[in-house]
């Protein structure tokens, strides 16, 4: 699954502290654990059967929903949790895991599927192993009408089991079926469901959505079942270890077709209704069954090993070829995976479904992996580099999954990362496979999955990558960044660590002792070690590694020359601490890592040796080569490892020394993580607040993308800190500051003094670079290489423009003005989001309008994303407040788009205000609509809550979460944390801040 990602989003996710360090198998623990509960449970059963049969029909009643509201009351708690104790072990269904004395071998499931009154109504006929004697059948099934159950024997004897009574326990969203005898150990049963429902508007379970052809509105009905849907859409063990077969009928009106998994085995027509019968799966978890009514048209293309790959879509995007492109890399992913893995691809077939809407940007279905159309679907006559590569990357995550995930599933939802850290590193490595030249897993890596969760995980509120997860609210929560950037980061310091050979030597093991099946972590761990044995390097993956997963956060490793050692030239120090925005809690905390730490030294001139130390201890010293008093020390090369590195403030001096002489000897990668360690080992109070200041004085001569965008990431991260501080009270006129000829006008203000700054370090090379010429971008089929010069350049440009820079405001409207006169768009697609959002910010209400109309009549997916959030940098409130309104109302802002609305609002200084109240009088709608689908609700609420920096507004917050702290969920706790931290850093630090960009040396300053 993969969830839509920004360029500048800040981090979001839901998550909370894990309660203890027991390890992944908790999972086969507890199921353990179930089975030996199951013997004295079968005794107590059987014994007192009748006797049970009465109270059942005490508290349940007879109707669904019965038994859950009878242990609801208030007032009943007490009795409650005797009566629980009591019969925990009676009534399975009480547990909000499955009991597992039936696993699931097959499903023939038949699904008639009504798109003229959108409902459906289907049978499944489940067979189930015994594994335990039970008089009780315990499955899923949610929102569901259930309409008969039974149970018979297979084989000789068989017959009939009768089912004394049944009924629904929503509370844990599970069927029972309570039967007059017990099924028998090692036997196999069937268990027939019939059922109807109503297909949903949700997004999730079995869907409705639509779209306009011709000027006429069509249906399709389409299925989201990860990770707990799948119950919604019919009765099953709906957890990822029971896995089984399955052989799907879709019966629907013949004028729409339907896809599943497999390919179609049979159709027949009858009654005026077609029936298609699909291949059975091979064995497969609930969450990952898919399928689809609609009419849709596709184009196919085959892989080198005959696997047909189609894409579905709108007949008119399928028509203009807009599918063309994901087609093409998918055929090339694919043959690319089975190389890296050495596993084939399972299926038949693969087919891409790109859908209107869908409350992620894509899930990875086996076999039929379906997208938001935005994530597939591509116009290369006006898409922007940026979309084709966040695009790029959706389609080889969910290919990647086609193996981490469908063919090895995570055994339980705790190590959902060993599904969605794999298909997010990969979306680096399979990246760089498709355009080596786009140096994803390098560089790309760092800024946007390395800084970007270094900054959640920092927080004393983040949870340790495997959590534990018991009800289904914990499972929509795990899908957070610290499962998928966490995941991804420590995935790649491994293989780093490992050397690439031992790492694919390693996967290959992996994937090959579990495929069809279920794994955890120590799974992993186990065939990663065997691969490093197997080399003569005898290390114990688990034991590094349960320090990194099982442990929240991250250390900050603080690397110095030895005083005490003789000779002090040949040995450094190193520490390790846990790493935290807060000051609170820093000192006391007692948790440690096995660091793999990489260190260089260098000089002048060159990196004299590299180094790899293991640090476990608090303090260590190590000896490494030789050294003078100009030698400079750097830590983590090239940033493979998941960690901060300081150092005192002599060896940051001999850094930035080395930067403005020759920053080439330094790594481009390590020029970014340089940069982003300063600005937050300041703002985290590690460092004095000047350090990254005069750090970044080196840009002018920074000639590679990637230093200038972690630059621009921290730039804007500390703009939104400051923004509305204007510190007209901590400046007189000085003399030295009178003197200075601070771009035109003489700055007094703090925000003025900031805002100069930056623009002084990003002027030379914007002149330098200038503007992209205006040809249309891109060639269709084929990507171009990723150009560096272009990424960069549109970087300096959105600096320029953001941090108020006259020539760039100049040249974006005169852009404007020759859209509006010419009605021609000549603005090059790589900036067209700045220079429209420029435009509106500037320019007077008639451009919004004009915006507004282009956004309604654009047809292509990307650009109308661009004209809907240039929308939101007016600095207009009345335009603002109603386009906040219309988000909500409007059939014209579609409904994943909303949350982008209010969030972009939210990151206008403008605006802000406006957001965060909006989000709050709007908090009930919001929650009702985005409840389960955290990601964007998390993302919400980051969004307009992490510019609150006074302390009325962190009261207001905390006002907020008391009167709704019930339903906000971990990421308020969160917001929270970071608003609080916005506070103190204005208490602590902002004086020294603007004392230094006051004090600092000219215009030059080198
Ligand atoms: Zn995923």
């Amino acid at each position: 699954m993969r969830d839509g990602r920004e360029r500048w989003a800040a981090a979001v996710p839901g998550g909370r502290p894990r309660a203890g360090g027991e390890r992944a198998a908790g999972v086969r623990r507890s199921l353990v654990l179930a089975l030996a509960l199951a013997v004295p449970t079968l005794i107590a059963v059987t014994a007192a059967a009748v006797a049970l049969g009465v109270r059942f029909e005490e508290c349940a009643g007879p109707e669904e929903g019965a038994a859950a509201a009878a242990t609801r009351g208030p007032g009943r708690r007490g009795r409650q949790r005797a009566e629980e104790e009591e019969a925990a072990a009676a009534r399975p269904w009480r547990e909000s895991r499955l009991p597992g004395s039936l696993r699931p071998r097959h499903y023939d499931l038949r699904v008639d599927v009504g798109m003229d009154n959108f409902t459906f109504a289907g049978d499944v006929s489940i067979q189930v192993e015994c594994v335990n004697a039970t008089r009780f059948v315990v499955l899923h099934a949610h929102a569901l009408q259930v309409s008969s159950v039974s149970v018979t024997a297979d084989g000789p004897g068989g017959g009939a089991v009768r089912v004394q009574r049944r009924f629904l326990f929503p509370a844990n969203q599970m069927l029972v079926a309570v039967l007059h005898r017990e099924l028998k150990a090692s036997r196999t049963y069937r268990v027939n469901v019939s059922f109807h429902a109503a297909i949903q508007d949700e997004l999730l379970g079995f869907f409705r959505s639509s779209y306009t052809l011709d000027g006429e509105r069509r249906y399709l009905a389409v299925t989201q079942f990860s990770p707990t849907h799948a119950r919604k859409a019919f009765p099953c063990f709906d957890e990822p270890a029971y896995k089984a077969t399955f052989s799907l009928s879709l019966r629907h009106d013949p004028q729409y077709t339907s896809l599943a998994n497999m390919p179609t085995e049979s159709v027949a027509d009858g009654d005026g209704w077609i029936t298609r019968r699909f291949a059975r799966t091979p064995r497969m978890s609930t969450y990952y069954l898919a399928w689809a009514v609609c009419n849709f048209t596709s184009r196919e293309t085959r892989s080198d090993g005959g696997v047909a790959i189609r894409l579905f879509a709108r007949p008119d995007a399928i028509a203009s070829g807009a599918g063309d492109y994901s087609l093409h890399i998918t055929k090339r992913l694919l043959g690319f995976y089975q190389d890296f893995f050495q596993v084939q691809y399972s299926l038949p077939k693969l087919d891409l479904l790109a859908v209107p809407k869908h409350p992620y940007a894509a899930m990875e279905n086996w076999g039929l992996s379906v997208f938001v159309e935005q994530k597939v679907l591509l116009d290369a006559r006006v898409s922007s580099a940026s979309y084709r590569m966040e695009l790029t990357m959706v389609v080889v995550h969910e290919i990647c999954h086609q193996w981490f995930g469908d063919l090895v599933t995570p055994v339980w939802w705790e190590d959902v990362w060993l599904k969605e850290g794999f298909a997010h590193y990969f979306e680096y490595v399979g990246t760089d496979f498709l355009f080596p030249k786009w140096n994803m897993e390098k560089q790309r890596f760092l800024t946007d999955v390395l800084h970007e969760v270094m900054l959640l995980d920092g927080l004393s509120s983040s949870h340790a990558i495997s959590q534990e997860v018991r009800d289904a609210a914990d499972i929509h929560r795990v899908f957070d960044w610290i499962a998928y950037k966490k995941g991804a980061a420590l995935i790649r310091m491994l293989a780093n660590v490992m050397g690439q050979r031992v790492f694919r030597k390693g996967l290959n093991a992996y994937l090959l002792s579990h495929m069809y099946g279920n794994a955890a972590r120590d799974d992993l761990w186990r065939k990663l070690s065997e691969a490093m044995r197997s080399e003569g390097r005898d290390v114990d993956v688990g034991a590094v590694m349960d320090g990194w997963t099982l442990q929240m956060g991250y250390p900050v490793v603080t690397v110095s020359k030895s005083r005490s050692e003789r000779p002090a030239t040949r040995y450094v120090t190193v520490s390790q601490e846990r790493f935290l925005y807060g000051q609170g809690g820093r000192g006391n905390s007692s948790l440690r890592w096995q660091v793999p730490l990489t260190v260089a030294m260098g000089n002048g001139s060159r990196v004299c040796s590299e180094t790899l130390i293991w640090i476990h201890n608090k303090t260590e010293t190590h000896r490494v080569g030789e050294m003078d008093d100009g030698t400079w020390l750097l830590g983590n090369v090239n940033q493979t490892g998941y960690f901060r590195v300081n150092y005192d403030l002599q060896n940051w001096n001999l850094l930035i020394r080395q930067l403005r002489a020759d920053p080439q000897v330094i790594s481009v990668g390590n020029r970014a993580g340089l940069i982003d360690d300063a600005f937050n080992l300041a703002r985290a109070g590690y460092l004095p607040q000047g350090v990254p200041l005069q750090l970044i004085g080196y840009l002018a001569e920074e000639t590679a993308f990637l230093p200038w965008h972690a630059a621009s990431r921290a730039l804007y991260q500390l703009d939104k800190l400051l923004d509305r501080t204007d510190d007209y009270a901590l400046f007189s006129v000085s003399p030295s500051l009178a003197r200075q000829p601070v771009a035109s006008t003489l700055c007094l203000c703090g925000l003025c003094l900031w805002q100069d700054y930056v623009l002084k370090q990003v002027a030379s090379r914007y002149h330098q670079m200038g503007w992209p010429s205006n040809a249309a971008n891109g060639d269709g089929g084929g990507l171009r290489a990723s150009d560096q010069t272009e990424e960069l350049q549109r970087e300096l440009i959105m600096l320029a423009c953001s941090f108020g820079k006259k020539e760039c405001h100049r040249r974006a409207v005169a852009y404007i003005s020759d859209w509006i006169s010419s009605n021609k768009n000549r603005i090059p697609p790589n900036i067209r989001d700045v220079i429209y959002c420029t435009g509106v910010s500037l320019m007077d209400e008639d451009v919004w309008e004009f915006i507004w109309m282009k956004f309604h009549s654009s047809d292509a997916v990307s650009e109308k994303k661009i004209l809907l959030e240039a929308l939101t940098c007016s600095d207009d409130a009345f335009l603002l407040n109603r386009l906040l309104n219309l988000s909500l109302t409007s059939d014209l802002v579609a409904e994943q788009d909303a949350v982008d609305v209010v969030v972009h609002v939210g990151r206008n200084p403008r605006g802000r205000k406006l957001a965060w109240r909006f989000f709050r009088d709007k908090w009930d709608v919001l929650n009702a609509r985005y409840g389960e689908a955290l990601f964007m609700n998390s993302r919400l609420i980051n969004g307009v809550t992490e510019f609150l920096n006074m302390e009325a507004e962190l009261s207001e917050l905390k006002d907020f979460i008391q009167s709704n702290g019930v339903e906000a969920g971990p990421a308020l706790v969160r917001a929270l944390e970071v608003v609080e931290g916005n506070v103190r850093w204005h208490r602590l630090h902002r004086r020294h801040f603007y004392e230094w960009l006051r004090e600092a040396p000219g215009p030059s300053r080198r």
